[in-house]
């Protein structure tokens, strides 16, 4: 956590702020408490039927040129399950239901210098093919690839390689 990122009350503009725990900021001028718990995130490892699963190349920072699953951040309202759907459409250009929880792992966003805690929660899912998937939003490229031959240290985030580690691990396992 890094507790320099916020220099002003976002209520009142004061200067005086007193963390109170790494997730509390207190202005000591007007009260107000300003509260920075983890943001949820979602994202999805999508099988086709060949057991090939979808990954993407990020176009931008963080993790610019890096691989990645397809996912984003929860809107106000949303539903993982719709949140996930949303993303992987803007994302990569599949409409894709029957998404299952696979695990949850806490990651940092670092984006504009400010690291904002999340919680990263992936699905699975399994669609006939990847013919209709294509870059769009936020993605360089997509791509497809056996499980086994996923290069871990190429992934962005180490939420999203945990996901992965996972995932491969219960194939393994069958
Ligand atoms: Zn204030």
């Amino acid at each position: 956590m890094n507790e320099s990122r916020f220099l002003f009350c976002s209520r009142c503009g004061g200067a005086k702020i007193q963390m109170r725990s790494p997730v509390e900021f207190e202005c000591e001028s007007c009260g107000f408490k300003h509260f920075a718990n983890p943001t949820v995130a979602v994202a999805a490892i999508i099988a086709n039927r060949a057991g090939e699963i979808l990954l993407i190349r990020r176009a931008k920072d963080p993790g610019q040129g890096k691989l990645s699953v397809p996912g984003g951040f929860v809107d106000p309202g949303e539903t993982g399950e719709e949140a996930v759907r949303r993303e992987v459409f803007e994302e990569v250009n599949l409409q894709v239901d029957g998404f299952k929880y696979l695990a949850s792992f806490p990651n940092e966003y670092r984006y504009q210098e400010v690291i904002y805690p999340t919680l990263d929660v992936f699905f699975t899912a399994a669609v006939e093919s990847f013919s209709m998937a294509r870059a769009r939003s936020e993605v360089q490229s997509v791509l497809s690839m056996a499980p086994a031959r996923l290069e871990f240290g190429e992934v962005a985030f180490p939420s999203v390689e945990k996901a992965l580690r996972l995932y491969v691990a219960r194939l393994d396992r069958g």
